[in-house]
């Protein structure tokens, strides 16, 4: 079982990244797993808040973040299991607005 860090929180603002997956512009994001202070970065994962899409961080065309798609399969099991994890954890929270 993973255990959800307590510093989940910790919240970024995000210059209107667009979920590949269901389209909702997200500008906020949360620290969720991995080292330091999980600030967005291009190459970092995302799971979408609004339809749990696991997504990877891009640069975008104006110096910006934007969502692409990511495939699971590229991580090891363990990980796949990390998120998984997450993800339902996500679900279980009253969703946004
Ligand atoms: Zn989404």
């Amino acid at each position: 079982m993973t255990e959800i860090p307590e510093d989940i929180g910790k919240a970024w603002h995000l210059n209107k990244a667009t979920c590949p997956e269901c389209g909702t512009i997200v500008d906020g994001a949360s620290k969720a797993l991995g080292d330091g202070e999980g600030a967005p970065e291009p190459g970092a994962l995302a799971i979408c808040a609004y339809c749990y899409a696991v997504n990877q961080y891009v640069e975008g065309e104006n110096d910006d973040l934007q969502l692409a798609s990511f495939d699971m399969n590229e991580l090891e099991l363990e990980q796949r299991k990390e998120i998984q994890a997450l993800r339902i954890w996500l679900a279980s929270r009253p969703h946004p607005e």
